[in-house]
């Protein structure tokens, strides 16, 4: 992945866990008074719910500049992907960053599903078994922590977007959308992109 925009959500990236962020001037009144009338994203992030993630922040953006969908474990529902819909078709953003993130409660609430048969109460139960076919396919595929669990959750929901949606699958497929999974640090406050190849497989070759 080496498009400009994910180029410069990594940037954005970097200066805020540096501590040098940039984004004062783009989150002010002036801003905010250049947008009223319309918005122009260039990306969308389904990322994560938890509060300790927010897009906007940790990629150093101000207002307008990203479209976000947040839902714990960035599940997907007919909601989440018609909203992802809207940003693509509607207002023509050109990369999807699906971004997930270490300590992730509902990843570890979807292994708990998996592993203890533990199942939680109400609609908490719809989100971890949205997440649970992912921990299994991601253990399959030799991922022995949660961390590279919630990993590659991240890669199989940009594979699930392009299989359940016509709009954002056709979007992908002539170049029209770029798509990225990635994982948010809590500790260190960076954002990695997830390769294709799970790590513990490069790191056995
Ligand atoms: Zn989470």
């Amino acid at each position: 992945m080496t498009s400009t925009s994910w180029a410069r959500l990594l940037e954005g990236n970097q200066r805020w866990a540096e501590g040098r962020s940039e984004a004062g001037d783009t989150r002010g009144a002036v801003r905010r008074a250049e947008l009223t009338g319309s918005q122009s994203p260039k990306t969308l992030i389904l990322g994560c719910a938890d509060s300790r993630v927010p897009a906007e922040i940790l990629f150093d953006q101000g207002l307008g500049d990203l479209f976000v969908v947040r839902t714990a474990g960035h599940t997907l529902d007919a909601a989440v992907i018609g909203s992802m819909e809207y940003a693509v078709e509607i207002l023509g953003v050109e990369l999807l960053v699906v971004l997930g993130h270490e300590g992730c409660g509902a990843v570890a609430a979807a292994a708990r599903v998996v592993d203890e048969v533990a199942v939680p109460h109400g609609y908490i139960r719809d989100v971890a078994e949205k997440i649970s076919p992912n921990v299994l396919r991601a253990r399959l595929g030799g991922a022995s922590t949660l961390d590279e669990v919630g990993r590659q959750h991240a890669r199989y929901t940009v594979e699930q977007v392009r299989e359940r949606s016509t709009v954002l699958g056709d979007a992908l497929r002539i170049g029209a959308l770029e798509a990225v999974a990635a994982q948010y640090c809590l500790s260190t406050g960076r954002v990695t992109e997830v390769g294709a190849v799970p790590e513990q497989h490069l790191l056995a070759v």
